[in-house]
């Protein structure tokens, strides 16, 4: 079994519930096993258009080889209306896969750990939420690039269900 963690993203729509719809979708699946997920954070866009998006991340364990678990996120984009098109148009649903069990590779199709995970506050953010010392091998501890994407605006949202981001948190202070 793989550990992997995927990256949830929009900006059309009730973006919440359609991630947590996309989360419940992949949970229905015997492939894989949703171990973790961080709450839901607003961001400013980034080099992208349209208004704030709703990022979350999950954790899973799977037996899906790496384009295996590519090939289900898109199919999840497809389902929850995914349309490209321009390039960082607005999205109902983006899905990337942050990493995928320490394996490190360039290839178009995917790439791994997903390129830009250390520049983006709305990655890094809940990432760090769920597992607070994630470490990948070129990389080194992901915390340590947390001041590099303090100027990225960004707000975590207060969960549903307890008590955590009911005030908002800057990039430095994301627990
Ligand atoms: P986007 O439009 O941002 O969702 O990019 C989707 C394209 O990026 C697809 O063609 C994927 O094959 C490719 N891609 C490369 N690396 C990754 C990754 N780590 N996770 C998801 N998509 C990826």
């Amino acid at each position: 079994m793989a550990r992997a963690f995927i990256g949830f993203g929009g900006n059309i729509g009730d973006t919440r519930q359609i991630i947590t719809d996309a989360i419940i979708c992949l949970a229905q699946r015997r492939e894989l096993q949703i171990l973790a997920k961080s709450c839901f954070y607003q961001s400013a866009p980034l080099q992208a258009t349209g208004g704030d998006y709703i990022n979350a991340v999950i954790e899973i364990e799977t037996e899906l080889s790496p384009y295996g678990l590519l090939h289900v996120c898109q199919a999840v984009e497809q389902e929850f209306g995914r349309e490209r098109p321009y390039a960082n148009a607005p999205r109902t649903i983006d899905l990337d896969i942050l990493s995928f069990e320490g394996i490190s590779q360039e290839d178009t199709k995917l790439t791994l750990p997903h390129p830009r995970i250390i520049e983006r506050s709305f990655v890094l953010l809940p990432l760090l939420e769920i597992a607070p010392d994630f470490f990948l091998p070129k990389l080194g501890e992901l915390k340590a690039y947390l001041p590099q994407v303090a100027d990225q605006r960004i707000e975590k949202l207060a969960c549903r269900n307890c008590s955590c981001g009911e005030k908002a948190v800057s990039s430095q202070s994301a627990h």
